[in-house]
């Protein structure tokens, strides 16, 4: 077929630029322009261009890149310069590559990715300018060379590959480095192909640039042949072929396997390759964020049948090993692949330390002997089900965070004990709904989280009403209240905050903080709407929730903010200026710029004084100014701490028996209030036990929607526009309608966002933010979408998202039958995550079928 119309080659070969790379003789067996080093002609043709003596050309070849590896582990070879590759995830048999790097003596990476591990390696670093930032030709596989511009300039001191490569060569004396630029060297290139079959000897920059691309061969005449201006557009057409005899050979392989033999031992075939949207090591496409929506973390493809076989269920972690190596990854079934073969991905490298997801651990270091190519495509492996022993592990509070572990980590084990102590004597239950309990809007059962039954579905021992006392590091063992001991192996403190107080308040009733069931029935029961005034202090969330929810049983409310704005740390002045108009309309009093002075009463509250010499008459106060974690029992035991327990990127502390969440975790300075960081942590320790290392915890994005009747407000990650011209912000306002939206944009990704009046895209905003995403286009299209929100049908469910009985009936009878799917289409439970019982028993009353809500904390 070769040489006609609509016929070509078809390159099999995945490594970046392998094509270019053998063109000008980049492998350690070529000399330019297909030249060969064995060949003597070829050395002298070479010798004779550069003009040294006959013979100065070494006919004996370098080392492979793979060869370069095992001799440094054989201490043959101690310095290494690596340019253009990631050999630590795209070498074979890749943990003894790294092993050979550890004993190089001197290693230099001349990288333009602060992504490869190899860096961890180097001695030196060259910091090398990418394509867009230098000028060069690129080379496809129709023999088509393009000119690439310089489209910008490269940051800091990096400099184009050619560039440093002449440095070097000059200030170690070499002579011919002095190119005046990078045209001469092409130039230089182009006239060492001159009669060989790759013959472009009448190219240069110039005309490239001139014609935009042509093909391969272009002679010294061909620019004055108008037909060939474009270069040769095809070979063969004579059927003369490059072969001693000009004929087509065709090669003909024996059918016996000279890759290794699959075994009793190792029966499956591994064969690696890419996933459509990461391109090699992902150095580069790994930094673009969109592209990790497709597949974001690695996978076995695997055929149902060979799965079934080895008792794998899909999405099930398993061990893929041989004796090279293992690699642990999910499984995911296809029927696109034969049964007898594997597939894993090559893109992933070392996550955090761990190298558990790089296929290469497990691929082999024989090569092609012609293209020195490695055996990527087949290697001999087994495959079976990740397997950890049983453990007993005792979780320390029953809040949000150990709510979530306790699903997230049953959707993974159901063999492991989960011991877990409440001081609270309750079930899990919501305190996010505390304000709406108060009010009476929702009863007790409603903030239930799980059920007694579902405790025992779950297989969890639930301790209400005993807490722990002590932790035993040394002999792994807990002390509770009464003084039983409890063994664990894995013990995850999940003690949540308490209510900050004021300081030297005085021992009078009525005087309560807002944490707990307690806290909320001491004040309902406390609470009379004839008696008058509550006063809340703080004008944070939870301040203004509270007060919303008493005008709504008609109890007057005042709100003592000591700075001059609500939620000062969630919104911007505007933002705060439009909820105080809210809460005025409302009926709620505010005072700004003032704290308590002084407590009025005898032996119950009746008032107080501010700083200002303003007297209020109360019945109550409840003070709302913050949280302090729990962190005593940790401090006592030697674990780590600052203001929380200090974490890592699985949640661990710096003893690896103990991990934290919730409100008590410290990750990187950062405590998170939220409920959907507690469960994001949640998720990550359980995934990590269960001997998943591929997702870790990056921090949570801050999100707060404000739940109060007939006003829509949120707010996600920054809220004011930093002093820095790289922020841009987007701003739509109506004030009259107290209708506000405001994105900030940084670095081409949303950080920041502010809705006030409809709240519609908090959903695509909360996942552009969380997910760092690219916006490009999106940019232009972010306040004007004209989006508009769906009204309430029914009861309100979700007050986060707006979402009714009635839209969620909707999308069930549209089909709708997964639990996560269908918060996902509705949104509800998509906010602080409250309504999601609620979601699951309508969607539990509307059909049969539902499935867990373990992975909720993926949403
Ligand atoms: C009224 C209110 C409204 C809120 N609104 C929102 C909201 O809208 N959105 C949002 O995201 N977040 C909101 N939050 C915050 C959210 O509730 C917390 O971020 C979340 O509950 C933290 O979970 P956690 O597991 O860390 O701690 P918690 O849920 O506080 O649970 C910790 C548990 O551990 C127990 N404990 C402590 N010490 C011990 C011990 N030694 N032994 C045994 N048990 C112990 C505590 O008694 C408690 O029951 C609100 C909180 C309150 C109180």
């Amino acid at each position: 077929q070769i040489g006609k119309p609509g016929a070509g080659p078809f390159s099999l070969t995945g490594q970046p630029n392998a094509m270019g790379g053998r063109e000008v003789g980049g492998l350690s067996n070529l000399l330019p322009a297909h030249r060969d080093l064995a060949n003597e002609g070829h050395r002298n043709e070479v010798e004779k261009f550069w003009r040294v003596p006959l013979g100065t050309i070494q006919p004996k070849a370098g080392l492979t890149a793979t060869e370069m590896f095992e001799a440094l582990n054989e201490g043959k070879l101690k310095a290494i310069w690596i340019l253009c590759t990631n050999p630590l995830i795209s070498l074979p048999d890749v943990r003894m590559a790294e092993e050979g790097l550890k004993k190089a003596k001197f290693v230099v990476v001349q990288e333009v990715s602060n992504r490869p591990e190899t860096l961890k390696y180097a001695d030196v670093v060259l910091p090398a300018a990418s394509w867009i930032e230098k000028e060069g030709t690129m080379t496809n596989a129709e023999r088509r060379i393009s000119y690439l511009n310089k489209v910008v300039e490269p940051p800091g001191e990096a400099l184009a590959d050619a560039a440093i490569i002449c440095r070097f060569a000059m200030k170690m004396g070499y002579r011919g480095f002095d190119y005046p630029g990078f045209a001469d060297i092409y130039a230089e290139h182009c006239a060492l192909t001159a009669g060989t079959r790759i013959d472009i000897s009448g190219l240069s920059y110039a005309l490239l640039k001139q014609h935009g691309s042509v093909q391969w061969p272009y002679q010294k005449q061909s620019d004055l042949l108008t037909e060939k201006k474009r270069g040769t557009v095809r070979l063969f057409t004579d059927k003369k072929f490059y072969t001693s005899s000009q004929k087509a050979i065709i090669h003909s392989f024996p059918d016996i396997n000279e890759s290794e033999t699959p075994d009793k031992l190792y029966p499956l075939v591994l064969t690696t390759g890419r996933v459509r949207d990461q391109w090699h090591t992902m150095s580069k496409t790994g930094k673009v964020n969109k592209l990790k929506q497709h597949t974001s973390e690695s996978f076995l493809e695997i055929h149902p049948e060979d799965a079934l076989q080895r008792n794998i269920k899909e999405n099930e972690l398993v061990e893929v090993f041989n004796n090279r190596g293992n690699v642990r990854v999910k499984a995911k079934y296809s029927i696109d692949i034969k049964r007898g073969v594997v597939f894993l991905p090559m893109h992933w490298g070392k996550i955090l330390n761990s190298d558990l997801n790089r296929a290469n651990n497990l691929t082999s270091k024989s090569i092609d002997p012609i293209s020195k190519e490695p055996d990527f495509k087949f290697s001999a492996v087994q495959v079976h089900p990740y397997r950890k022993k049983k453990q007993t592990i005792i979780v320390i509070g029953a809040g949000a965070g150990a709510c979530g572990f306790v699903k997230s980590y049953r959707a993974l084990n159901a063999d492991d004990d989960i011991i877990v102590f409440s001081k609270e004597n309750l079930p899990f239950y919501n305190r996010v709904l505390l304000p709406d309990y108060i009010s009476g809007a929702l009863p007790w059962d409603s903030l239930v989280k799980m059920t007694e039954a579902e405790e025992k579905e779950y297989r969890i021992r639930l301790w209400p009403g005993i807490s722990i006392e002590n932790i035993d590091r040394e002999k792994k063992l807990v002390t509770d209240n009464k003084g039983q001991m409890h063994h664990y192996d894995v013990l995850i403190i999940a003690t949540g905050s308490r209510a900050a107080m004021l300081r030297d308040v005085p021992t009078l009733k009525g005087i309560f903080t807002m944490r707990s069931r307690k806290d909320a029935d001491d004040f309902k029961n406390h609470l009379n709407a004839e008696n008058g005034n509550v006063v809340i202090v703080g004008g944070g969330l939870l301040g203004i929730e509270l007060a919303a929810s008493l005008r709504e049983i008609n109890v007057q409310v005042t709100i003592i903010q000591r700075i001059s704005r609500l939620m000062d740390r969630q919104l911007d002045p505007l933002g705060s200026q439009l909820l105080h108009g809210e809460l005025i309309d409302k009926g709620v009093n505010i005072y700004y710029n003032d704290e308590i002075e002084r407590f009025l009463g005898e032996q119950q509250v009746t008032g107080i004084r501010l700083k200002s010499g303003l007297l209020i008459d109360c019945q109550a106060i409840v003070v709302a100014i913050g949280t302090v974690p729990n962190i005593e029992l940790a401090k006592n035991c030697g674990i780590e701490y600052k203001r929380g327990v200090i974490v890592d990127e699985y949640l661990q502390t710096n003893d690896p028996a103990i991990f934290a969440i919730g409100e008590i975790a410290e990750f990187k300075g950062f405590l998170y209030g939220i409920t959907a960081a507690a469960e994001q942590q949640a998720e990550i320790v359980a995934r990590y036990l269960n001997g998943d290392i591929s997702k870790y915890y990056q921090g949570s994005l801050l999100m707060n929607i404000l739940k109060m009747q007939g006003t829509d407000l949120c707010s996600l990650g920054l809220a004011v526009c930093p002093d820095d011209p790289g922020y841009e912000e987007i701003v739509f306002i109506d004030k009259a309608k107290r209708n506000y939206k405001k994105c900030i944009i940084y670095n081409d990704k949303l950080v920041g966002a502010i809705l006030i009046g409809d709240k519609s895209e908090f959903l695509e905003f909360r996942d552009l933010i969380q997910n760092k995403m690219e916006l490009s286009d999106k940019r232009l299209q972010l306040l004007r979408s004209g989006k508009k929100a769906q009204p309430v049908i029914g009861r309100l469910i979700c007050s986060c998202s707006n979402v009714g009985e009635g839209n969620i009936i909707n999308k069930i009878n549209e089909g709708c039958k997964d639990l996560v799917q269908l918060c996902q289409i509705s949104g509800a439970g998509m906010g602080c995550g409250s309504c999601r019982p609620e979601v699951k028993a309508i969607l539990e009353a509307n059909t049969k079928i539902f499935k867990s809500d373990a992975t909720m904390a993926e949403l």
